[in-house]
């Protein structure tokens, strides 16, 4: 495996691969790397013949006062990691380099943006949207690997690489979760162990709407206040409880066909999300 901090040196790379007409895999993370990140990096050392992961905490998808400089972050470690699961490059550019004192551009996906943690997190999907396509335009992936853990991500980034013709499979893959339900995600080494316990709620209030639904539920403002009932008491604050169209991400207020149900929920803090697709 090579390390690249270099972004001419990683273009130059992946573009050797492509001339020897090796497909190229590209799983994007802020690094702190666990199962979910696994699962992303095992998919494509299935799917294509080069594996490429970037760990680059991007500091303009972070609003001010979030948790940009507390993000975790363990190159050494994630290298080891990387290795072991058979990635060719593991790319980790410098900010510097990715946002030069003159940068000025962004890109900004409309309307899929506008709700969920879009609305809590103001600017943040432009800051996920513009490194991506930067990231895209380095390593020029066949297909790139996203989590469903992160599901409006998923969306926003799929409409974007098909709007701007950017020629990269999406690919979404389930979320990894911990024995006990709770998602898997590089914050919740920032869990005390009370909190940890109070994390399940999140799990918990999307599984009862998952059996309210399955069991004839409709009535979406019925159902959200069952899950607040299970979240309202540990969390810190919530951030929003919402069933959306799992495509569209429009709120659904009677409940027909695929659903998804999503929290974003402070437990200390810490702002975990979390999210369960329901096919009524
Ligand atoms: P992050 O490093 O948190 O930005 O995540 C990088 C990628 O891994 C994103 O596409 C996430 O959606 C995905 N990911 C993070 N946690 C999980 C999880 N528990 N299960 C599946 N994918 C995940």
């Amino acid at each position: 495996m090579k390390i690249i901090r270099s972004i001419d040196k990683m273009r130059r790379q992946t573009s050797f691969h492509r001339r020897k007409g090796q497909t190229i895999g590209f799983v994007p993370t802020m690094g702190y790397l666990h199962e979910g990140h696994f699962s992303l990096i095992r998919q494509a050392r299935k799917d294509t013949d080069i594996v490429v992961v970037s760990v680059f905490v991007n500091s303009v998808q972070f609003g001010k006062g979030e948790d940009y400089k507390e993000y975790p972050r363990d190159l050494a470690a994630d290298s080891v990691l990387c290795k072991k699961e058979g990635v060719d490059y593991l790319f980790y550019p410098s900010s510097k380099d990715m946002y030069p004192v003159k940068y000025a551009t962004f890109v900004f996906v409309e309307g899929l943006t506008s709700g969920l943690c879009g609305k809590f997190r103001p600017g943040h999907f432009r800051g996920v949207a513009t490194v991506v396509t930067k990231l895209f335009n380095i390593v020029r992936p066949d297909i790139a690997y996203f989590g469903r853990k992160d599901a409006q991500q998923a969306i926003v980034i799929r409409r974007m690489a098909e709007d701007l013709n950017m020629g990269v499979r999406v690919k979404v893959m389930p979320i990894i979760r911990e024995d006990d339900g709770l998602a898997m995600s590089s914050r919740n080494v920032h869990l005390s162990s009370d909190e940890r316990k109070k994390a399940l709620a999140l799990y918990q209030a999307l599984q009862l709407a998952g059996n309210l639904i399955k069991s004839g539920g409709k009535d979406a403002g019925k159902i959200i206040r069952e899950m607040r009932k299970v979240i309202s008491p540990v969390a810190a604050k919530i951030d929003y409880m919402a069933i959306v169209d799992s495509r569209t991400l429009e709120d659904v207020k009677t409940i027909k066909g695929e659903v998804m149900a999503a929290v974003a929920v402070w437990i200390g803090g810490t702002r975990l999300i979390d999210n369960i697709i329901i096919r009524s």
